[in-house]
This record gives C-alpha cells, sequence and structure tokens, in this order.
C-alpha cells in the first residue's frame, strides 16, 4: 500500500515593505488598503505598526509599538514636546527590536508580506538613529522594499512635486533598498501629470518655469532636475488610490518585480 508523502508546505519567502512618506500622504490608508487586499486573496500579511502616535489604527495590528511605549507618558516624563515624544518612543522600542524580531520570525512562518507602517512624520523615522536601525534590521533579515507614499494631489505644483522627489531620491540613497513610489489619492488627481514630469524633464522645466519666476529658474534647479531625471530612469512608480482600491494589484505586481530584481543582483 503505497504511502502518501507527507505534504509539504511550501513556505513562502518573506519579503518586508516599509510605508514611507510625508504626513498625511496616506501610509496608514493605504496600508490598511493593501492588508484588506492580500486578505481577500487569502494572502494575510503580517502587519506591524510604528507610530506611537496614532490615535486610530484602521487595521489590526500583529505588533503595535503602542503597546510597548506610551508616547502621551514618555513626552510627560522626559518633558518633551509631540515629536520628541514620538522620537524617544521609538528609541525606546528600538531597545527591545531583537525581542520583537524573535516574535515576528516565531509568529509570521508562513506569511508572505510583512507591512511596517511609519510615524506620520517622515523624518522622525528617516532621519533618526532608531529609524536607521530598524530599517536596517529589516532589511537584514529578508528582502525589504520601501514603499515611498505621495501625496499626489498636493504634489501637482512643479515645486513641491520636486521638493517630494528629492526627498525620495534621498531616502533611496541613504537605505539602498528596492523603492517604489506610490503616488496616492488617484481618485482625487491622476498621476497622469507626475508620469509626465518624469519622463521628459523638459516639460517639467517648462511647467517650473511657468510657475515659478524667471530668477527662480537658475542652474540650480536646472542641475536638480537633471539629478532627478536620473533618479527617474531606474524608478519603479505606480498610482494607486488607497481610498478606492484603484492601482493596489499593480502596486504588488511591482513590489514582487523589486524583489525579483534585488534576487537578481545578489
Ligand atoms: P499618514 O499620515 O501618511 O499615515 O496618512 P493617513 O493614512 O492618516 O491619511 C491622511 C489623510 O489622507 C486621511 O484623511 C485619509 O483619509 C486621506 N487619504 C489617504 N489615502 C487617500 C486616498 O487614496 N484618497 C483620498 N481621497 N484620501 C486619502
Ligand atoms: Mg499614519
Amino acid at each position: 500500500e503505497a504511502e502518501n508523502p507527507p505534504t509539504q508546505t511550501q513556505r513562502p519567502e518573506p519579503v518586508n515593505l516599509i510605508m514611507i512618506g510625508m504626513a498625511g500622504s496616506g501610509k496608514t490608508t493605504l496600508m490598511q488598503r493593501m492588508n484588506a487586499y492580500l486578505h481577500e486573496r487569502n494572502d494575510a500579511p503580517y502587519v506591524v505598526n510604528l507610530d506611537p502616535a496614532v490615535a486610530k489604527l484602521p487595521f489590526q495590528a500583529n505588533i503595535d509599538i503602542r503597546d510597548t511605549v506610551d508616547y502621551k507618558q514618555v513626552m510627560s516624563e522626559y518633558s518633551l514636546g509631540p515629536n520628541g515624544g514620538i522620537l524617544t518612543s521609538l528609541n525606546l522600542f528600538a531597545t527591545k527590536l531583537d525581542q520583537v524580531m524573535e516574535i515576528v520570525e516565531k509568529r509570521a512562518q508562513s506569511k508572505r508580506y510583512f507591512l511596517y507602517d511609519t510615524p506620520g512624520q517622515i523624518e522622525i523615522f528617516t532621519w533618526s538613529a532608531s529609524g536607521t536601525i530598524i530599517t536596517n534590521t529589516l532589511a537584514a533579515s529578508h528582502p525589504t522594499v520601501v514603499v515611498y507614499v505621495v501625496d499626489t494631489p498636493r504634489s501637482a505644483s512643479p515645486a513641491t512635486f520636486m521638493s517630494n522627489m528629492m526627498y525620495a531620491c534621498s531616502i533611496l540613497y541613504k537605505t539602498q533598498l528596492p523603492f517604489l513610489v506610490a503616488f496616492n489619492k488617484t481618485d482625487v488627481v491622476d498621476d497622469a501629470f507626475a508620469r509626465e514630469w518624469m519622463a521628459d524633464f523638459e516639460a517639467f522645466q517648462r511647467a517650473l518655469a511657468a510657475e515659478e519666476d524667471e530668477t527662480f529658474m537658475n542652474s540650480l534647479m536646472h542641475s536638480m532636475c537633471l539629478v532627478l531625471d536620473e533618479f527617474y530612469t531606474h524608478l519603479r512608480a505606480v498610482g494607486v488610490s488607497a481610498m478606492t482600491g484603484q492601482g493596489i494589484p499593480d502596486l504588488f505586481a511591482k513590489i514582487d518585480d523589486a524583489v525579483a530584481e534585488y534576487h537578481a543582483e545578489f
């Protein structure tokens, strides 16, 4: 009598996704939408909240920094303002990161996607020692993709667009991780203008010159346009709406592309 071989459930390869973006760009809402999308496909992700100051989470987090640190208490204990309170809370959390990572690895044996939401204010995560430690620790554990969330309606002016893209560029060079720009809120403003500006830097320069004084379009701005043009050549970008779910399948397709490319390189 032939025996059935034991069914081997293949463990999907884990991928970390870190949501980064300006305050109000929609990191938390997009993460909720990605979470819902994966649940629908029976591919429930592992969800981590790293924002100690979020009042209400629209998703059920597997790990929540608020269970470890009370940021209001940290503020009063150390006589800090809100930003100092959030930063100190993140530092306190980072001191326990090894324990957190143990829990993540143990409890999530069968997960593919690990979603990490970060504090509302971008610089608290991107320009702090603890943010860097968390990012590097994740990157050392599994392929890690930065999902840079852009508030598309609020980036529709050329100067704002440029500063947001310069910020994205700086995070790419700082983290050196697979990187994806998610133009969010396409239900409000389509991301076609962004694609045009990224594809044709002369069109972007014309838009910039039309908006600003002649004097503003100086040689520094010209050089920055050239830097960004180089940045765009290798950039993965996708238009999404965290509100309606538009573009979410494409977002995951591009995430998987980024991971595949990462594997091809290393
Ligand atoms: P975070 O600070 O980056 O985490 O941003 P939130 O996720 O808290 O979102 C900030 C605001 O933008 C909230 O009022 C959201 O409802 C809104 N928002 C987020 N994503 C979208 C979107 O795709 N479309 C629209 N119309 N609003 C959005
Ligand atoms: Mg948030």
